[in-house]
């Protein structure tokens, strides 16, 4: 690891065996460890001893600190000399702002490395049993962000309900009900299957799955906390034979098979 310089590093979806060869070596070496709310601990303790570790926040309504504040912490570690890990959950570059921070350290001639991580879709689904492109239901997949910084959901709908489209969403718990609601209203059927998973690829995995006209009230009734991720399409479908990860865990109750949710929204 070279002084003065950010190191942007994905830290995957949660289980730590998930991340890459060189995060865990930069873990390893970093001076200074800038982290967010999505890295999980069993990750931050494979930083060194020594190492300071300054928490970035990022919890829906919970900044702690803002993102211009945040840009010039990482500018001021850097010209301080030190090396400095910048650690996200997932993969940097995916719906982690990590483009706003390379931005900022690009425009003030600051040395930085992105080190890609296991984006929450691939983690989630592997860990969930969800081939997101299994040729035989799909041959796309779509990630979309679930809401916008106001809370609202606004999509391009016409774009999202094609069939032989899986649709993976990050952030959309609070956004679910629209979600399901829009997708029909452009031409999605109302059985068609969805999951949810929260703290996916960790001991706390759990999947819901239903259909986009029953999964808002299964979600609700489950009582999800995030992180959680939707996924929506045909492909959902493999999940009630190919979930390894939950097989004999997942509690009695959370989830309902396909079949009858299928049979409720008819
Ligand atoms: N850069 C991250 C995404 C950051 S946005 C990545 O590449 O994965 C944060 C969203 O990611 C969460 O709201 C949730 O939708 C999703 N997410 C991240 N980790 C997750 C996990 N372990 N289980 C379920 N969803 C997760």
């Amino acid at each position: 690891m070279r002084p003065g310089t950010v190191y942007l590093v994905g830290a995957g979806p949660g289980d730590p065996e998930l991340l890459t060869l060189r995060a865990a070596k930069l873990l390893a070496e970093a001076e200074v460890i800038v982290y967010d709310h999505l890295v999980s601990a069993p990750i931050l303790e494979l930083g060194a001893s020594g190492a300071e570790r300054i928490y970035a926040g990022k919890e829906r309504g919970n900044h702690t600190l803002s993102q211009s504040e945040l840009n010039q912490l990482l500018v001021r570690l850097a010209r301080a000399g030190k090396r400095v890990l910048r650690l996200k959950g997932g993969d940097p570059f995916v719906f982690g702002r990590g483009g706003e921070e390379v931005e900022a350290l690009a425009a003030a001639g600051i040395a930085f490395e992105v080190v890609p991580g296991v984006t929450a879709a691939c983690g989630v689904a592997a860990y969930a049993g969800i081939p997101l492109t299994h040729r035989d239901y799909a041959n796309s997949c779509l990630f979309v962000a679930g809401h916008l910084k106001d809370g609202s959901v606004d999509l391009d709908w016409d774009s999202l309900a094609r069939p032989g489209r899986t649709l993976v969403v990050y952030m959309g718990l609070l956004g679910l009900p629209t979600l399901c609601r829009e997708l029909v209203i452009h031409g999605l059927s109302a059985a068609t299957p969805a999951a949810i998973v929260q703290h996916g690829t960790t001991a706390s995995q759990r999947t819901v799955v239903g259909t986009l006209a029953t999964l808002p009230q299964l979600a609700q009734a489950a009582r999800l906390g995030p992180p959680t991720l939707i996924i929506i399409g045909e492909v959902v479908r493999l999940q009630a034979k190919l979930a390894w990860y939950e097989k004999g865990a997942v509690e009695a109750g959370a989830e309902i098979g396909l079949e009858r949710a299928q049979a409720l929204a008819r």
